[in-house]
């Protein structure tokens, strides 16, 4: 049945009535399954515990955010609940969803990314904006500083929460950081993990992060997101590619769309010759600067452009809901770099079809490798991945 459709209400789920009026306001009727399913254990005290896993865009922010908002105290101002976020543009839109969801409490938040000098001034210094934080989300390596530092007071803190915790708890990732910081929380802080893909091996290892935690995962077999259709292209070359990615931006009118690639440079390059085509895109990844990704990130949700070109850094989380269609211009390669990496693949088509809403991915094939790893990314998630219908674009909605 559908991740979706929930079976009890908001008020079954016994939630603070400032917090009910918070996700009212944002058109949350009813909770999702895995709201529903995980917010009665992680509201249990004493407090337990949680390794969850459901497929992308079925709600698991607000499972946490509103764990973490339930368990402050706001009488005392000091950091309660910290949540980690595996990207800068991730954090900062789970601070959003904080905000919006605590808007008739009186919690008192601080983001822990890279300074921006687009940041508002709130005229205070970011020790003091720390000090007297009640909810923090940030990104590792500065988390893990500001605590180091004690700019971030651990003494207080009741939960720690990670999201995209298979890919924070990955040592070729950001195991390393993720560790340190759970090191330093207090003995009985609840750890809190959520993530739409778990390898066995993170799995095992998350376990132990976690210990004693209440496991699950909802409709492990559908984790192939059924309202995506996933289709291929024919490229010649690696050449014929870029040919290729111009003439569909050129016969199809599409709402927003991502397009991924690799390598930081490759987004560079398309991005700089889809403009000289005349295609108005915009270009995200690590190598910009925080102002710049800032920038380009409110525009995108803003719609003021439609054509988002990235890396991996934003395979993950990012829920834009006008994004009907995601391109993989390159195909997800693990470190061996020839072989699929099949999470990411989850998780970059996964920006699309959120909260049942339906999408289209596109792969690249241009040689036999390409043509292998489609192949095997089918098999995987037992989903047909079937050749665009270049006839008839319309159809492929
Ligand atoms: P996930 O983290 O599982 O990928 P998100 O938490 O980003 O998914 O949620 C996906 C989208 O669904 C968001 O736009 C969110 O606002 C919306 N959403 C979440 N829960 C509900 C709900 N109970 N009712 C309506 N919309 C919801
Ligand atoms: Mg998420």
């Amino acid at each position: 049945d559908d991740p979706i459709l929930s079976v009890t209400s908001f008020e079954e789920l016994k939630l603070n009535e400032h917090l009910l009026k918070g996700i009212y306001e944002m058109g949350f009727t009813k909770p999702s399954k895995i709201q529903a399913k995980a917010l009665p254990l992680l509201l249990k005290t004493p407090p337990q515990n949680m390794i969850g896993q459901s497929q992308s865009g079925t709600g698991k922010t607000a499972a946490f955010v509103l764990t973490m908002l339930s368990r402050i105290d706001f009488n005392v101002q000091s950091p309660q609940a910290l949540c980690l976020a595996p990207s800068r543009e991730l954090a900062r839109q789970i601070m959003v969803e904080v905000k919006k969801m605590g808007k008739y409490t009186p919690v008192i938040t601080a983001e822990a990314i890279r300074e921006s000098n687009m940041k508002s001034s709130t005229g205070k210094t970011r020790n003091e904006e720390f000090a007297n934080a009640q909810l923090i989300v940030g990104t590792p390596g500065t988390v893990y500083d500001l605590l180091r530092k004690r700019v971030i007071n651990k003494n207080n803190m009741k939960i720690f929460v990670l999201d995209e915790a298979d890919n924070m708890l990955d040592q070729q990732s950001l195991g390393d950081q993720s560790i340190k910081i759970k090191n330093m929380m207090p003995k009985d802080c609840q750890i809190v993990l959520f993530s739409a893909t778990y390898s066995a091996q993170v799995r095992s290892f998350a376990g132990r992060f976690a210990p004693n935690a209440n496991q699950f995962t909802l409709k492990v077999e559908e984790l192939s997101v059924k309202t995506i259709n996933q289709f291929y292209m024919d490229c010649k070359d690696e050449n014929h590619k870029f040919e290729v990615l111009d003439d569909l931006y050129t016969l199809l009118t599409i709402g927003q769309s991502i397009i991924f690639v690799q390598k930081r440079d490759t987004a560079d390059t398309i991005a700089r010759r889809m403009t000289e085509k005349g295609h108005k895109v915009i270009n995200l990844h690590g190598g910009l600067s925080t102002t710049e990704r800032d920038e380009v990130m409110d525009g995108f949700r803003r719609g003021d452009a439609k054509v988002l070109i990235t890396t991996n850094v934003l395979a993950r989380g990012i829920d834009v809901l006008q994004v009907n269609l995601v391109i993989n211009y390159d195909l997800p390669l693990d470190l061996t770099g020839r072989l699929p990496d099949y999470e990411t693949y989850l998780h970059r088509i996964g920006r699309t079809g959120r909260f049942g809403r339906t999408g289209v991915s596109i792969n690249f094939v241009h040689d036999a490798n390409s043509w292998e790893i489609v192949k095997a990314i089918e098999s995987h998630f037992k989903r047909e991945i079937v050749k665009v219908p270049t006839d008839n674009w319309d159809t492929i909605e």
